[in-house]
């Protein structure tokens, strides 16, 4: 059985990209595999957070991944900062990792731009995510195509490692789907939708209701050509639509092309709606039975017990190659 790991941040607005490009992943994998799937709160504070806000911010996420149909009798849900060997194991690849590589990080580039100086933390973020990964012998990193990057740097530190100390880390494999794994803001279709960026309205978050998604799809920005056609070069707008279209309806793309041919961006953007609210609505009933309950917080609890036993094994195996500690 495959061990597969994966965490989202709980930066609030959780939207259909979280959703289409890795969340959806973690339902799909449960069954046949042994899944932890974290909140990564160590990760979220890279960037300045409200610690009232935080808080709750950690108990949506949870609530998000049991309303999205994780099983927590099938895979394990828990906290980052609960398990004390996250931030243990990335000072140590911390010391394995380099700055030039972690300077040609695009993810870094993109979040300290405009800003004089960033927090280290934003600098060294990819190897807290190593850290994450492989501390579980993770072989799957169900993400979007944006975190290609730091899996590529996640491998680059396990294998150096292996070579130096002699075989340590598991060499993690990310996953990536084919429709999903990149959907791109919807005022700014260039850019990919994010949790952060500040317009509301280039994003569907994944509790919205009928008349935010209406607002969202109806608003968001296309090209003067009006043609329903695949281009993701010419016409990022209509392309990112139909891509979301598609990956929340059993319709291909060209289905899709086909099915609006001859019909205005009106047509479509309004069936998009209907399509996407339908997709919604079982995600925001769930979660609404959910978010308050004592459930929740056990299975944070039982989850955090599971993912720290796991992790002492690891990180006795660490130091014991690396020769730290006095080896009792
Ligand atoms: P932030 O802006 O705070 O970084 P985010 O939207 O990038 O938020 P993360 O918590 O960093 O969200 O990422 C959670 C998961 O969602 C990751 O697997 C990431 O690859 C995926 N993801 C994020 N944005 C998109 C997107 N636009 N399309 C597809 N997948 C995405
Ligand atoms: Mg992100």
């Amino acid at each position: 059985m495959k061990r597969v790991f994966s965490g989202v941040q709980p930066t609030g607005n959780i939207h259909i990209g979280n959703y289409l490009g890795a969340l959806r992943q973690f339902v799909e994998l449960q069954n046949d595999n042994e899944c932890i799937y974290c909140i990564v709160d160590m990760h979220s504070i890279t960037v300045p957070q409200q610690p009232q806000e935080l808080r709750q911010h950690i108990l949506d996420v949870a609530a998000l991944y049991l309303a999205i149909g994780v099983d927590p009798k099938k895979a394990t849900v828990f906290v980052q900062s609960d398990v004390p060997g996250h931030a243990e194991l990335s000072w140590v690849l911390t010391c394995s990792a380099y700055t030039g590589e972690l300077s040609r990080m695009t993810q870094f580039k993109d979040k300290s731009k405009g800003r004089e100086s960033a927090p280290a933390g934003l600098f060294t973020y990819p190897v807290l995510m190593a850290a994450d990964i492989l501390l579980y012998d993770t072989h799957v990193v169900p993400v979007g195509n944006d975190q290609k990057q730091h899996i590529e740097l996640c491998r680059d530190l396990a294998i150096r490692i292996n070579n130096k100390y002699g075989e340590t880390f598991v060499v993690p494999e990310g996953r990536f789907l084919k429709e999903g794994a990149r959907i791109m803001a919807l005022d700014e279709p260039t850019r990919k939708m994010s949790k952060s960026a500040e317009n509301p309205l280039s994003r569907i978050s994944l509790l919205d209701d009928e008349s935010k998604i209406k607002k969202a799809i109806m608003k968001s920005t296309t090209d003067s050509e009006g043609e329903v056609r695949f281009d993701i070069e010419n016409k990022p707008g209509i392309s990112n639509l139909m891509n979301i279209y598609s990956s929340f309806s059993s319709l291909s793309i060209e289905d899709i092309q086909k099915k609006y041919q001859g019909c205005g961006y009106g047509d479509f953007k309004k069936d998009l709606v209907q399509v996407t609210a339908e997709a919604l609505r079982p995600i925001r009933e769930q979660y609404e039975e959910i978010r308050h309950s004592q459930e929740l917080i056990d299975v944070l609890k039982e989850g955090a017990e599971k993912a720290n036993d796991i992790s002492e094994k690891t990180m006795l195996r660490v130091k014991e190659r690396f020769g730290l500690g006095f080896g009792k």
